[in-house]
């Protein structure tokens, strides 16, 4: 019925995984199946070396299954004056919306409302509110588009800023305050389908080129070559990385990290009218900061998002306190006709970003911080793991590849005859990873970001088998799986009862499920509800699927 290849992960290739790491020592073992591990292990194994990768729950449980999925080119750091980070960012963005991932990483236009300032209208409560802070704003958007230029990226592919009508403003964000509304600017930076999507698609591509992927299993204590499970398990490396996020600090006492929280609140997408743009609505008197409406391809849209202090916090559910929802509907109300109530929050989702406080000193960190740092840390203390953290999911392959560097040096070899090709390395999905194409796909070739622009996923999804009148199924299995669309609806044809819905109205098929189970390594009903979809975010969906999802995994996993 299904014919497993090359990158699929399931229970029985987790088992031989885990068999083969316990007897064998490996080049490489990466603790933590978040964006930076699983960058990690495809950064090792497509150097050629052997790479084992252990992740204590689920490919992205931890913060890269709860971010703003943006790709950003880093308009953020500007505001900052970090114009070296900001540029990180758009050359990372080039090569994900470009060769890397161009089926997950798409175009998106972004708004930003300016409004009138005065006694009718809203206050401004800082000196960059009003006319100043708008100047800024659009001199930060051109610097970035700059950026853009320079990263490679061309305009056909994200457009340059435009400033746009009041009238323009409203078609794109329809429930915006016509009250004091002057018009807007618009730009274009980068998001991801889905961040745990994007994790899932590292970790397979990684196990494509050789590394065993182990979930479901803690490392408990670790050295510069030994890690140690829960049951005792001793597993051998020539290096040992630790990226586990905000974790890092448990296997590499001294990293002294002081998570933020991020939380995000959940809508349907007509509450704020279907809006075509991500909508910026600034923080009043927090110049460079703002609370976005990020609409998804889902009929949903994120509210997001904090940023606070949170020690102690547990990174797979820091919770929502009440204050965080409040400062969301409050500041994202400022910008829109009509005030946002609790009644109109369908759920929410939070995260911690592993922020960098402090590394201990004359320890080798590439990039010391003495301060909260949204950089990130490479540290490679002997008779320690290496330890990456920090960063961002939009540099998560550079992070990987400083990470294989420093364990490259270990093994006494020089990273320049030995470096990181994932620049050029599509992950599944993407063009040029079908079975027997060539793995490079050249620039002439390269496909525009979005997979319902490339003719392979058009075909694959082309031959879905169940009733699709309005090609919305199609359409969505290109955008999710690209050429991969072709396994998901094989599935489908070889029983069709995986064509139905999984719930009526859940717009996501059993087929999907399965796929999941037997190709993503999916082995829970909530591997399968929180993050290889994202029907658990609607609290109706999450009751109405919970049933099929767990008779799905007792019948294929
Ligand atoms: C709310 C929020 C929004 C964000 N939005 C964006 C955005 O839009 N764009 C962007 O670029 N960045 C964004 N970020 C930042 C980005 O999400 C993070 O920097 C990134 O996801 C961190 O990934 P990681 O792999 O280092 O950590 P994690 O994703 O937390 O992965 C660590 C993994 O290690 C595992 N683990 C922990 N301990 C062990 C152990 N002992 N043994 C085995 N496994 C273990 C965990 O289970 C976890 O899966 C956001 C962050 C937050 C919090």
């Amino acid at each position: 019925m299904f014919d497993a290849l090359p990158g699929d992960l399931n229970r029985a290739r987790r088992a031989s995984a885990l068999a083969h790491i316990t007897e064998h020592e490996v080049d490489v073992l990466v603790i933590g199946g978040g964006v930076t591990g699983a960058g990690v292990a495809l950064d090792a194994a497509t150097r050629g070396l052997s790479v084992a990768l252990v992740e204590a729950r689920d490919l992205a449980s931890g913060t890269s299954g709860f971010s703003s999925k943006l790709v950003h080119g880093g308009l953020r750091y500007l505001a900052q004056g970090d114009v070296g980070l900001a540029w990180e960012s758009a050359v990372e963005r080039e090569a994900l919306m470009r060769r890397i991932a161009p089926h997950l990483v798409r175009p998106r236009a972004f708004l930003v409302p300016r409004f009138a300032h005065g006694p009718e209208q809203s206050a401004p409560r800082g000196p960059l509110d009003g006319w100043l802070g708008d100047a800024l704003t659009e001199t930060g958007v051109r610097i970035a588009d700059g950026l853009r230029s320079l990263s490679g990226m061309p305009a056909r592919v994200l457009p340059r800023p435009k400033r746009v009508s009041a009238r323009e403003a409203r078609l794109l964000a329809p429930t915006l305050r016509e009250r004091g509304l002057r018009g807007g600017l618009v730009y274009w930076d980068g998001t991801v389908e889905d961040d745990a999507r994007l994790v899932v698609a590292l970790a397979r591509t990684a196990a494509r080129h050789g590394a065993r992927v182990v979930t479901g299993q803690r490392v408990v204590r670790a050295t510069d070559r030994e890690a140690w499970l829960a049951d005792g398990t001793r597993l051998r490396a020539r290096a040992v990385v630790n990226a586990t996020g905000v974790w890092a600090g448990d296997l590499a006492p001294g990293v002294d990290l002081a998570p933020s929280r991020g939380t995000h609140l959940v809508f349907r997408a007509s509450v704020f009218g279907d809006p075509r743009a991500v909508v910026t609505a600034p923080v009043p008197g927090h110049f460079g900061r703002y609370v976005f409406v990020l609409p998804q391809e889902n009929g949903l849209c994120y509210l997001g998002l904090t940023d606070e202090p949170a020690p102690g916090a547990d990174g797979y559910e820091p919770g929502v306190p009440e204050g965080d929802i409040d400062f969301l509907l409050r500041t994202a109300s400022e910008s829109l006709a009509v005030p946002l109530t609790r009644a109109d929050v369908l759920g929410a989702f939070s995260g911690l970003r592993p922020l960098i406080r402090a590394v201990p000193r004359g320890h080798g960190a590439e990039r010391p911080s003495a301060a909260v740092s949204r950089q990130h840390l490479v540290l490679d203390t002997p008779g320690a793991p290496i330890t990456v953290t920090g960063g961002k999911l939009t540099v998560y392959r550079r992070m990987a590849e400083d990470a294989v560097d420093a364990a490259v040096r270990r093994f006494g070899e020089d990273p320049r005859h030995r470096p990181a090709v994932t620049k050029r390395v599509p992950l599944l999905g993407s063009p040029g990873t079908e079975p027997g194409a060539r793995a490079a796909v050249s620039a002439r070739e390269r496909p525009s970001p979005g997979a319902a622009g490339t003719a392979s996923a058009r075909v694959a999804a082309a031959r879905w088998p169940g009733a699709d009148p309005d090609r919305e199924v199609a359409r969505r299995l290109a955008r999710v799986y690209g050429w991969e669309a072709e396994r998901v609806a094989d599935l489908a044809a070889a029983d069709p009862e995986l064509a139905e819905e999984v719930a009526p109205g859940a717009g996501v098929t059993l087929a999907e499920l399965a796929f999941g189970i037997l190709a993503e390594g999916a082995d829970t009903a909530a591997d399968l509800l929180e993050r290889r979809t994202r029907l658990a975010l609607d609290p109706e969906l999450a009751r109405a699927t919970e049933a099929a999802a767990s008779a799905l995994v007792d019948r294929l996993a």
